[in-house]
């Protein structure tokens, strides 16, 4: 397996970032070479987590600090032991203190050839952009597609795309009242540009991984041209912070001009 990357992040809860980090850690080190087997001794010995290869990194007292990451350092210069590859799976890696994010990231920009690393998190929002920009984010977290139509999310794209080029005040008010005579719910839209968000940011870090809204493709793509990945998770944020809003009553209208007017600061 060539095409696996050194460092990786990957969503969602701990149950299913942890085996999907394991999925991965099979698939490199399977001794059938299929996609994994399951069955053989090393897939077997990584499901059991008693492989010398894949070592699991989880939070002492509430944290990962930076002396298990300077451990980790030593280790992944040493080659395999017995597998192909090895990989370092931190569990809850949002853990990790800010000591500890930039240890790791003098390892994740020279990366070594034969180690991959594998950041499980809940709560991207905690590590750092610069952590963050090194990994391949895969978003295990999303549940399925938004509902809205196709034409409806084409034209939600399109009134975000505006909030990272520059626009007029005047036409902010425009799309403000567009927004609120929309038929669809605020909440059901909202959370579609939350995946919207979410796909910009796995389209940023190179994620080989297919996007939620594979449709819109194109202009996931400008958005991440656009957007650096610290200024993609504060418009994840600014959107979350709207999403509570409606969630508690807000007012339409002064919803849809807080997050056009978020997501312009952040640019
Ligand atoms: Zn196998």
């Amino acid at each position: 397996m060539n095409n696996i990357s050194h460092a990786y992040i990957f969503l969602g809860t701990e149950e299913e970032a942890a085996r999907e980090a394991l999925k991965l850690a099979q698939m490199a080190n399977c001794e059938d070479n299929l996609a994994p087997c399951g069955f053989c001794n090393s897939c077997r010995k990584i499901q059991n987590n008693v492989h010398p290869d894949v070592v699991h990194i989880y939070p002492e007292s509430a944290f990962i600090k930076i002396e298990q990451i300077r451990k980790l350092i030593l280790d992944i210069a040493q080659k395999p032991v017995e597998g192909k590859r090895k990989f370092y799976i931190l569990h809850q890696a949002h853990t990790m203190t800010p000591q500890a994010q930039n240890a790791l990231l003098k390892t994740l920009e020279d990366p070594f050839t034969e180690s991959t690393v594998v950041l499980l998190s809940s709560n991207i929002k905690q590590l750092i952009p610069t952590v963050i920009s090194r990994c391949q984010v895969r978003d295990f977290s999303q549940e399925e597609k938004s509902s809205l139509s196709i034409d409806t999310r084409q034209r939600i794209a399109e009134i975000l795309l505006h909030t990272v080029q520059t626009t007029e005040l005047y036409e902010i008010s425009t799309l403000v009242k567009e927004l609120s005579e929309r038929d669809e719910k605020a909440e059901e839209i909202l959370e579609f540009i939350i995946s919207l968000y979410r796909d910009v940011l796995v389209a940023k870090t190179n994620s080989s991984v297919a996007v939620i809204n594979q449709d819109l493709e194109s202009i996931i793509s400008k958005f991440a041209s656009k957007l650096t990945v610290k200024a993609i998770i504060m418009s994840l944020d600014v959107a979350y912070e709207q999403l509570r809003a409606v969630k508690s009553r807000g007012n339409k209208n002064l919803i849809w001009y807080n997050l056009l007017m978020g997501l312009e600061e952040v640019v």
